[in-house]
């Protein structure tokens, strides 16, 4: 064996690590969690937490190690580690750096339950503070990965699993969370079980608890979903009319894109560090933003639109949250063209076309940045935006309706699942028909987009048009449609460019008044 050899296997071996290797959470191989029961006591006079998750997990192989996510304690905040039981038996466990390491006993079958207790004080996750109103109340906020500041999980978007919360506290309390209500029960000593159970899988990032005192009210339902507002009781109108469109949004996507997936569609009003979070069936929004004025038609759309893109069809690595955000940010863009028409679509993103030039001036970076290791960076004007126009861009591409018919056997064959962009680009191309390599490696993988210097000619029946593209990095390949107007009349040409120069003819009776290109919005370049 020669050192050439052995650093050439090191390569490999390093390469093998994981096909997520960015994204640096470490995996169970071999073992797959089903289902979390979450029991959760809740109390007035401090803000520490009585926990006990049930983890039922299935084991492809038994021998390996299972590991825990469940931040531990320093400085008075984080968990004190109680217990561990495999079953009804004290497990086989260390307790360090923030993970349990459980090594499941030799007998048993391959499915296994472990009960871990716990309490104390969560420093992030589970927000414990006054609403705006003076209220105390507990909100969920989890996202990307600070489930395991409050909850013992597999703390990760891969694996996902049906989840019941199980909360006990004191009765004055109203109390939701991710899933069906399920048990309400006064337990006569001045606390109250409230029990909410959600069937279909949820990653850790979008499971939530809602508590305080809320007024709660029936909106509609579609598809035998049951939509809701649960707001605070100071902001009920306010709130109720807020909310009331999120059973057309609902109907809107479920209509085109597929079944929704959860128990319900609750609207919380909620202390959220973010403007909105989607969790699942259960979405917070930040209780300054609830008005009565309807300022937040888009939020909800973005937040609903991620129920199937985020939520259900669940990106397998934080590298690619596009498939999330991305979505959302176009399909908030679908809805307000339906609701407004077409010229609506064309201002969103002629907005969001200026933001992405913004971000790469000073983050020339690609929509899928294999640099990223912490799930907090990957939030940014590439995966949101600039994703947004990548969907906008295979649309016109594809046409309507490939895209659309695309769009739902994406969604029927990944629901309830977990996906990677090489995913959605099978699926696009198999329903198109289509080799769609170049489109998704370039506007994916490549940081930047077309920097355009173009201009027009006319010359004796003819119109010349010469498009350069100058940026250095790349030669990206792409249509491109030109107006040519005529007084009140455009009629719209399409070039594909494939050079770093392109020049072509229309022949033409007459010289044009103007010639715009791009009139429709189906291009992400930058003019120069
Ligand atoms: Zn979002």
């Amino acid at each position: 064996m020669n050192i050439k050899f052995i650093q050439q296997l090191l390569i490999i071996i390093l390469c093998m690590g994981s096909v997520y290797a960015q994204d640096s959470y470490k995996r169970n191989d071999n073992a797959d969690v089903q289902h979390y029961k979450f029991d959760l006591s809740l109390n007035d006079d401090s803000n520490e937490i009585l926990g006990q998750t049930q983890i039922t997990v299935n084991f492809e192989k038994v021998t390996d190690t299972f590991a825990i996510d469940l931040i531990g304690k320093t400085e008075g905040f984080g968990m004190e580690l109680l217990d561990v039981l495999e079953g009804e038996e004290k497990a086989n466990y260390t307790y360090k750096n923030n993970k349990i390491l459980v090594i499941p006993s030799s007998e048993g079958g391959r499915l296994r339950k472990y009960s871990i207790k716990y309490k104390g004080v969560p420093g992030k996750g589970l927000v414990i503070d006054a609403t705006k109103y003076g209220q105390r109340s507990f909100f969920g906020d989890n996202w990307p990965n600070l489930a395991r500041h409050w909850l013992a999980c597999v703390d990760h978007p891969y694996d996902k699993a049906s989840v019941e919360f199980n909360i006990m506290a004191p009765e004055h309390y109203d109390v939701i969370a991710t899933g069906k209500k399920i048990e309400e029960s006064n337990m006569g000593n001045g606390l109250k079980l409230t029990r909410y159970h959600e069937p279909a899988p949820v990653a850790t990032k979008v499971m939530t608890i809602g508590v305080t005192k809320f007024a709660s009210s029936y909106l509609g339902s579609y598809g035998g979903i049951e939509v809701s507002a649960w707001v605070y009781p100071e902001n009920r109108l306010e709130g109720f009319t807020d909310f009331e469109e999120a059973t057309n949004i609902l109907e809107y996507f479920s209509s085109n894109i597929g079944p929704y997936s959860y128990a319900k569609l609750a609207n919380m009003q909620a202390k959220t560090k973010w403007g909105g979070l989607e969790n699942a069936g259960t979405i917070s929004y930040k209780e300054t933003l609830i008005t009565g004025n309807k300022e937040i038609q888009g939020l909800m759309a973005h937040e609903i639109a991620h129920q199937w893109f985020g939520n259900s069809a669940t990106e397998n690595s934080w590298n690619h949250v596009w498939l999330s955000e991305g979505f959302a940010t176009y399909f908030t863009i679908l809805y307000l063209e339906e609701v407004y028409g077409n010229e609506r679509r064309k201002k969103e993103l002629a907005t969001d076309r200026e933001e992405i030039f913004e971000y790469y001036v000073k983050n020339p970076s690609p929509i899928i940045d294999l640099l990223i290791k912490d799930p907090k960076k990957v939030l940014n004007r590439n995966t949101y935006q600039k994703g947004g126009w990548v969907l906008n861009m295979l649309r016109h591409r594809l046409g309507d309706e490939i895209f659309w018919k695309g769009i739902k056997s994406y969604y029927a064959t990944y629901q309830n699942s977990n996906v990677m962009s090489v995913d959605f680009q099978n699926q696009m191309e198999k329903v198109s028909g289509e080799d769609l390599q170049e489109f998704f490696d370039q506007w994916l993988y490549v940081k930047g987009y077309p920097e355009l210097k173009w201009d027009w000619k006319y010359n004796k029946g003819k119109l010349k048009i010469s498009v350069k593209q100058l940026q250095k990095h790349h030669t990206f390949k792409f249509p491109i449609e030109f107006g040519i107007v005529t007084g009140d009349e455009i009629r719209i040409e399409a070039i594909q460019v494939n050079e770093k120069t392109t020049k072509f003819e229309i022949e033409l009776e007459d010289s044009p008044d103007k010639v715009e290109i791009d009139p429709e919005f189906w291009l992400l370049y930058q003019e120069k």
